[in-house]
């Protein structure tokens, strides 16, 4: 059975795009996904082809994209839309501008979005976008033509009721805004759904800037509170200093955690009594980055992962928790900011250490679950108060966490595992009642 209905991919010259797994990039993350997968088909019992159904992205779009720089030279960008599943709803995912983004790191993320919406009960699928370029070495105005030539080139197969974005690494609110505007401007009115997470001022939701942060945050407190201990009794790791790390780094040590170490692409940092997160914060506003900041010691980046901390949580780039790196956490506790910072043998490596993981579906789900009222509340054109989504996420992430433990609990199985049986099971669900068309 092949539910893939391909675009033809257009050859766009000049893009070296590293091979899946190849040296040039972390362990392949499309491996990671398929074999999660895998094994929740195999817990669940299901035959090939819904295997396959499951496996295999519904729609995918592969767009070249032309950009002007500043000084008048063009250069092309490989830019992609994966809609992996869409039987539950919409497509939901981000939108991410790094240099090694592929067709496969896409599909992966995609495929991730899918059981994600599902483990939570949105009534969302799952998708994502990528561009191919390091938004660093771009002018905002660079980056603001390169998201609207993306956008007009996707537009068919996005909308608010059929895929929306939201920002994901490299991209932010300004590119949501960006999106949002030339989608409508080219439908002649107003679509502030078509994106989540957009500057509050043009229809964003209130609680969505910090959401992924925040149910980081209300996860780590579920799986402690199950081993009788609580967030101020730990120290903490945090891996990655954006808009998830950064967050989930704050509010840790407004509830009393010890976060004494964090990093970014440009380095490590680490204070055994705990880092002063509020003044980080600003040192990073200032410089851009965790280092050279004052009151703590520069430590290698792979260091971190290894810290004697109760609690680390990965919240940068996919990949990171291998075999290798794996075999040397001794956090007792693994909560996946990031979406699939760990592999499945580094997985099977932390599971036999007994540490435990919370996976990023459930973990960061907080992001698409105040993204998903961001477009409730704008298809309704009706606001929520702070406190009203605040308190609707944290129910909804205690609900989704307590379903995950408790069949992970009756079953003996990883909380990884049994996210992915309530997510695909879901999603599969929604395939077999609606039956197949023809
Ligand atoms: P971001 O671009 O805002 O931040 C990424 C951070 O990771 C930056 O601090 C960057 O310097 C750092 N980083 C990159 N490579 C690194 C490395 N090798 N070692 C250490 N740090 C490194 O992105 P973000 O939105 O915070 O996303 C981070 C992760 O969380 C991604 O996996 C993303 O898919 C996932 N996620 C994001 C959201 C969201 O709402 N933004 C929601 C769910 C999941």
């Amino acid at each position: 059975m092949n539910a893939t209905e391909p675009t033809p991919a257009r050859p766009i010259p000049a893009i070296a795009v590293p091979a899946p797994g190849s040296a040039a990039g972390p362990a392949a993350p499309l491996a990671t996904a398929q074999a999660q997968l895998a094994s929740a088909v195999r817990i669940l019992g299901y035959d090939e082809g819904l295997h396959q159904m499951l496996a295999t992205p519904r729609r995918e779009m592969n767009v070249a994209v032309p950009l002007r720089r500043d000084d008048g030279r063009v250069e092309l960008h490989a830019g992609y839309r994966v809609q992996h599943n869409i039987s539950r709803g919409p497509g939901k995912g981000g939108l991410r501008y790094a240099p090694g983004v592929d067709i496969d790191e896409v599909r992966a993320l995609a495929m991730l979005m899918t059981w994600k919406c599902a483990v939570v009960d949105l009534p969302y699928g799952g998708a994502k976008g990528g561009v191919t370029i390091d938004p660093r070495n771009y002018s905002p105005s660079e980056l603001e033509r390169v998201t609207r030539r993306y956008t007009s080139e996707i537009m068919p197969i996005i909308g608010p009721e059929r895929d929306i974005m939201a920002p994901d690494v490299g991209t932010g609110e300004q590119t949501m805004a960006w999106v949002m505007d030339t989608f409508s401007v080219n439908r002649g009115y107003t679509i502030p759904a078509v994106v989540t997470g957009k500057p509050l001022t043009v229809g964003g939701s209130l609680g969505r800037a910090t959401a992924t942060s925040r149910g980081v945050v209300h996860s780590t407190r579920a799986a402690l509170a199950e081993a009788g201990v609580s967030l101020a009794e730990v120290s903490a790791a945090v891996q990655g200093f954006g808009k998830v790390g950064s967050h989930a780094a704050r509010f840790l040590a407004e509830a009393g955690t010890r976060v004494v170490a964090v990093s970014d692409q440009y380095g490590a940092i680490r204070a055994a009594d705990g880092l002063d997160v509020p003044a980080l914060l600003e040192h990073v506003a200032r410089t851009g980055t965790v280092t050279g900041f004052a009151g703590a010691d520069p430590i290698d980046n792979e260091t971190l992962l290894g810290l004697d901390v109760d609690v680390l949580i990965p919240a940068a780039v996919e990949g990171v928790l291998d075999e290798r790196t794996a075999g040397a956490v001794k956090a007792r506790w693994v909560v996946e900011g990031a979406n699939g910072p760990t592999t499945d043998e580094g997985d099977r490596v932390l599971a036999e250490r007994g540490i435990v993981v919370v996976p990023d579906i459930l973990a960061n789900a907080g992001g698409v679950i105040v993204s998903y009222f961001e477009w409730v509340q704008a298809n309704q054109a009706y606001w929520w108060t702070e406190t009203e989504i605040e308190e609707r996420l944290e129910h909804r992430m205690a609900e989704a966490y307590r379903a995950v433990s408790g069949l992970a609990r009756a079953e003996g199985i990883t909380l990884r595992d049994a996210a992915l049986v309530i997510g695909v099971r879901r999603v599969a669900e929604a395939h077999l009642l609606r039956g197949l068309y023809p």
